[in-house]
């Protein structure tokens, strides 16, 4: 791509140390910098050292100056003093997807939205392994994508599941398949306003030319005005309306409608995955294996199969006659909400709270009222959680002392026909590392309970 020239990679996690790998290997002098380092492998370190880079801890300002391009990981918000410091000094910065993008010659399939990336990420990856050509996943998923751009060859396919974040740096970024599954509040602790935050999301197709394909959600009122400002062919999907052109559900079936032919899928009441938003992610995963090559029967054999990700809500085990689902990776009200809906008969025992993230708590508390017979409430956000509650009548509310404690409380009370879930609408940093940390205790802690 580049040779003989100057790179820092901001940020030391999983995206950017397979950028720095991927980077060295291209001939680039890389300081793999950060505020404070993760654990770095030997190999790498070794790596950098023979192309004269290095690994850089704190001390940001030293760097300018000796570098052309900065490639930012994830988890470095953009309006951070560093990143200013380098885009003023005229330095050319980029996130790693676009990273990845640059070195990519196969097909590539990009996936944003609030909530639903890594689920619909998983199952077009399962649909990809059928065609004869190689495949991958990789980005905000947890494997890093300009290692997956850079391994595949030109007749691959990469599926990338890209966060807002992500996408804050992007510049050429033009995916053959962008996809946008939702619109919701959250992460305003980093993009301020909704506006910032779909002015980052709409980035995924921004880029793209008009044989190019978008597929939005029809049924998202916000995502689907989203239309007028795409260039590429415009693919609808939506689980309520049957469209002249598209994915949706039709007498019980996934269905496909592109040129006035229509493939059907599989039944709705074939596949594991439950709830309308799993739906959607469904009908998203399909219009991109359609629009890759996968057949009909080689979709309906993957849909079939898949049991859906761990910490989604993932059902852990059956106590008497009470099922118990771990649903960790709600990190959003809105997540939550989904879950609520997911549970058609009701009489949910939902355990929330953590880390607050200070969004609007109306509409939670209207689905919490309406599904749950009992809300336990944990964690730092437990007292606003516990006043939305109130306001908006929730009777049956339990303030938890501890994570355990909550979980307990749940056993003690549930009865058939209630369903015990963990869905938190908060993120895990009060208590956990991160929400898979939280998932983990909370099954031990039902196994237990289970022996
Ligand atoms: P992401 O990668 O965008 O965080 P996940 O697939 O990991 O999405 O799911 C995150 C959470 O959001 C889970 O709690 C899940 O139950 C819920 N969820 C999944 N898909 C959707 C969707 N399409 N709309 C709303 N919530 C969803």
């Amino acid at each position: 791509m580049y040779c003989n020239k100057n790179v820092i990679v901001y940020g030391s996690g999983i995206s950017g140390q397979g950028a720095a790998r991927v980077l060295a290997k291209e001939g680039w002098r890389v300081f793999l910098y950060d505020d404070q380092l993760c654990e770095i492998s030997p190999e790498l370190e070794k790596t950098l050292f023979a192309a004269s880079g290095r690994v850089v801890c704190g001390n940001f300002p030293k760097l300018i100056g000796s570098a052309d391009l900065m490639v930012l990981s994830p988890g470095i918000p953009v309006d951070s003093d560093n990143v200013r410091l380098a885009e003023n000094s005229g330095m050319e910065v980029i996130s790693e997807i676009e990273l990845a993008y640059r070195i990519y010659k196969g097909s590539l399939i990009a996936i944003t939205g609030t909530n639903g990336k890594t689920t619909t990420t998983t199952i077009i990856g399962e649909m990809l392994k059928k065609l004869s050509v190689p495949s991958a996943i990789g980005g905000n998923i947890g494997l890093s994508l300009s290692e997956e751009a850079e391994r595949l060859p030109k007749d691959s396919w990469l599926a990338a599941e890209v966060s807002s974040f992500q996408l804050e740096r992007v510049r050429s970024f033009a995916p053959d398949i962008a996809v946008v599954l939702n619109l919701t509040p959250d992460h305003l602790e980093r993009h301020h306003t909704m506006d910032a935050y779909a002015a980052a999301k709409k980035l995924i197709f921004a880029q793209q030319t008009a044989e190019q394909v978008t597929v939005l959600n029809y049924d998202d009122s916000v995502v689907r005005q989203w239309a007028d400002e795409c260039k590429g062919q415009i693919c609808y999907f939506s689980r309520k309306t049957a469209l002249k052109k598209g994915v949706f559900i039709q007498d019980g079936n996934f269905v496909v409608k592109w040129k006035n032919k229509v493939n059907i899928i599989c039944g709705v009441g074939e596949v594991h995955l439950f709830g309308g938003h799993n739906e959607e992610n469904i009908l998203a995963a399909i219009a991109c294996g359609f629009f890759a090559g996968v057949t009909s029967g080689e979709m309906a054999e993957v849909l079939r199969d898949f049991q859906g990700v761990e910490h989604r809500l993932e059902y852990v085990t059956t106590i008497k006659g009470v099922r118990y689902y771990n649903d960790s990776k709600a990190t959003n009200t809105d997540s939550t909400i989904k879950a609520l809906q997911a549970f058609k008969n009701g009489h949910v025992i939902l355990l929330a709270g953590g880390h607050d993230k200070m969004t609007d708590l109306n509409t939670l508390m209207s689905a919490v009222k309406e599904k749950t017979d009992m809300l336990i409430l944990l964690g730092e956000a437990k007292e606003r959680f516990h006043k939305a509650a109130l306001e908006c009548g929730v009777k049956n509310i339990i303030l938890a002392d501890s994570f355990k404690d909550a979980v307990q409380k749940a056993y003690d009370i549930a009865k058939e026909p209630q369903v015990v879930l963990l869905s938190p609408g908060c993120s895990s940093y009060d208590m956990f590392k991160n929400y898979p940390e939280r998932g983990r205790y909370f099954k031990q802690l039902v196994m237990a309970l289970s022996s």
